[in-house]
């Protein structure tokens, strides 16, 4: 007999922000499949505590970064530690950073100056880009043409429509897709990753936030990761297998891990 045996892998969780025992939390999930997941850093203090966790945990690696949130705290100092960070073993990407045109936490101008500083940075050390995009499509489009060419780019928790969706695909970028797309009104969502080739989506759980259907309003874990795998082989009409298989190739692929 010929056991099958799958894993996923999990693309984005904050595993700092999560009020549960990391243990736990990282055994739960690989007892589920998922062997391997990127936490990820919003500013110098969580990345700090993703390298420590990538350094304490097989299979966990870090992405340090300071999120659109926190771009008015970049300044030349802290971007010089980031840099320091960024150079660690077990550290697979610079993000997550990108525009946050519904929160506005910090001005449209900071986010813009620290979104920029971060592709420089992962330019420098040739590390992948995680790009957070809310209600900035158009703008986090024009900034990745003009500063980005060549860096391999996730467009994580993928929010734009069926046309962005293609001219990321048409750019080379992977799409990060969660909890979202298990939400009923999710219309679009599905669509969209009924029309797009699988080999350009991965998996992300954006972990302790969106947490897939039935669990959604709880806090979100890495564990669910299956649950979003499971939808999206019901969306494209293919097997379970089929799906883990195809989006770890993206995320190990993106990731370099
Ligand atoms: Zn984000
Ligand atoms: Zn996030």
């Amino acid at each position: 007999m010929i056991k099958v045996s799958i894993f996923f892998v999990e693309t984005h969780t904050h595993l700092d922000l999560i009020k549960r025992s990391t243990e736990e939390v990282v055994k739960e999930a690989t007892e589920k499949g998922v062997t391997k997941m990127v936490t990820i850093g919003i500013d110098l203090e969580s990345s700090k505590i993703a390298l420590e966790f990538a350094s304490r945990f097989a299979g966990v690696y870090a992405a340090v970064g300071f999120h659109p949130h926190e771009a008015k705290f970049l300044d030349e100092e802290n971007l010089k530690e980031l840099e320091k960070l960024a150079k660690k073993d077990r550290v697979v990407a610079v993000g997550e950073t990108g525009l946050d045109y519904y929160w506005k936490h910090s001005t449209l101008s900071c986010q813009m100056e620290a979104f920029k500083k971060q592709i420089n940075l992962a330019r420098k050390l040739n590390l992948p880009l995680i790009v957070h995009d809310r209600e900035a499509h158009q703008d986090a489009l024009k900034v990745l043409a003009e500063e980005a060419k060549g860096l391999k780019i996730l467009l994580h928790c993928f929010s734009g429509d069926l046309d962005m969706a293609k001219v990321c695909i048409e750019r080379g970028y992977y799409l990060g897709i969660g909890g979202v797309v298990t939400f009923n009104n999710a219309v679009k969502l599905r669509a969209i990753v009924k029309e797009v080739s699988l080999e350009n989506m991965v998996l992300e759980t954006d972990s302790p936030y969106l947490a897939p259907h039935p669990f959604r309003g709880k806090p979100n874990e890495p564990k669910y990761i299956p649950l979003i795998a499971e939808k999206i082989a019901e969306i494209k009409g293919i097997s379970l297998e089929k799906v883990a298989k195809i989006t770890s190739n993206a995320a190990q692929e993106f990731y370099g891990i």
